[in-house]
């Protein structure tokens, strides 16, 4: 199984460039932040729950993201991997889905981490906050409150797969072509 974990901000262009690497690989995408717009749309009482963390750029509680990434995994039985994308981003988060994984005696692969600069991660998120209808990528002080968090409590997540030899940091500045070129250029070289 090749198990990818796309890492990085919010805009660094995770959700645009797991399309194109799933087409590709033919993996299964899973997106946190998708599954969990789905719940809101769909008016669930997770989605209510989660409602509340996202409009304000915080994290959503890490047993609400582990369960539900966990349900898919489980239900994606024969999927032949997984693009992790906006999961996961907090330790706890990471060491829980090396345990789901381990079950399945599937580790992740390779951890792929967009380094793009703060100021084009805000031209980014309020370029696609016009056309998205996403009421987090409209309000500048929401932009800047997730950046935070993103510092404070996600980066430290590049640690964990460092140790285990799994980081790898990819320039997410450039075209999506320039940048998915990249991307495949590691994906190879652990599929190889
Ligand atoms: P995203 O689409 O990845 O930018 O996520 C949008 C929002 O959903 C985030 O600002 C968080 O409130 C929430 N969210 C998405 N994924 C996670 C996660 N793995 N852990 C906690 N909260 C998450």
């Amino acid at each position: 199984m090749l198990n990818i974990v796309l890492f990085g901000p919010p805009g660094a262009g995770k959700g645009t460039q797991a399309t194109k690497i799933i087409e590709k690989y033919q993996l299964v995408h899973l997106s946190t932040g998708d599954i969990l717009r789905a719940e809101l749309a769909a008016k669930t009482a997770l989605g209510q729950e989660a409602k509340k963390y996202m409009d304000k750029g915080e994290l959503v509680p890490d047993k609400v993201v582990i369960d539900m990434i966990g349900l898919k995994i489980d239900k994606n039985h024969d999927a032949s991997g997984f693009i992790f994308d906006g999961f996961p981003r907090t330790t706890a988060q990471a060491e829980a889905l090396d345990i789901l994984l381990n079950k399945k005696r599937a580790p992740i692969s390779i951890m792929l981490s967009l380094e793009v600069e703060k100021e084009e991660l805000i031209k980014r998120l309020l370029g696609r906050g016009k056309v998205s209808g996403r009421s987090d990528d409209r309000d500048v002080s929401v932009i800047e409150n997730r950046i935070r968090v993103y510092n404070n409590e996600t980066a430290p997540v590049k640690g964990f797969y460092e140790k285990q030899g799994k980081y790898r940091a990819v320039d997410g500045m450039g075209t999506i072509e320039e940048i998915f070129e990249r991307l495949c250029k590691v994906i190879d070289q652990v599929r190889n």
